[in-house]
């Protein structure tokens, strides 16, 4: 019985993921050259949310590599967490041209499939990582700045905004407020079990 789950399980997966790569629900899907599902544990805790693919997301087929990525992986490290214990995705699955931010209509026609990764991993905590993830998943146009150092929720789950690691990179001075974000997210998951 406990196997027949399992396969149920990791079908749904893997209908998802297929459903994703064939995608053109919007008009991204004419410039990739991949989707970007999203990497990590499946059963993880931790949801980690991004914007949307860059250069090398799109040429890699994995969310937050490079600069960015090493340090959200720092980040995680931080608090306790590897990389591979996380499940990492993005608001978008394709990578808009010249990384231009997202637009409305297609965070909309994405969403759902977030929604389908949230319902698979089941996570306990989403952390919104910069302010297009967090604004998309809030339906807000608050500043970032406004958005960290409370709990929201998505989809019922406990949500807790920092800020992307790519802006990070450009404004260092700013990591001591990320790490602030990362002490509260870690007592929202502590507070959650
Ligand atoms: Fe489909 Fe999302 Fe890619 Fe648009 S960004 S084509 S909705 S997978």
């Amino acid at each position: 019985m406990k196997e027949i789950g399992t396969e149920v399980w990791q079908c749904n997966w893997e209908d998802l993921q297929a459903e994703v790569a064939a995608c053109t629900a919007c008009p991204l899907h004419q410039t990739r050259t991949q989707t970007v599902f999203g990497v990590g544990n499946r059963a993880a805790d931790w949801l980690v949310v991004g914007e949307a693919p860059g250069e090398q997301e799109d040429l890699q087929g994995e969310p937050f590599v490079g600069r960015a990525g090493l340090l959200l992986n720092e980040m995680l490290r931080a608090i306790g967490l590897q990389r591979e214990q996380v499940y990492i995705a993005n608001i978008l699955k394709c990578r808009p041209p010249k990384n231009r931010d997202p637009q409305e209509d297609e965070a909309a026609a994405c969403e759902d499939y977030l929604k389908r990764q949230l319902a698979l991993v089941q996570p306990k905590i989403i952390l919104a990582v910069g302010r297009i993830a967090a604004q998309n998943l809030l339906k807000t146009t608050t500043p970032i700045g406004k958005l960290r150092g409370v709990v929201h929720d998505y989809q019922q789950v406990p949500l807790v905004v920092t800020y992307h690691p790519a802006y990070l990179l450009r404004s260092p001075l700013e990591k001591r407020r990320a790490w602030e974000d990362m002490r509260l997210a870690l007592k929202t998951y502590r507070q959650s079990l």
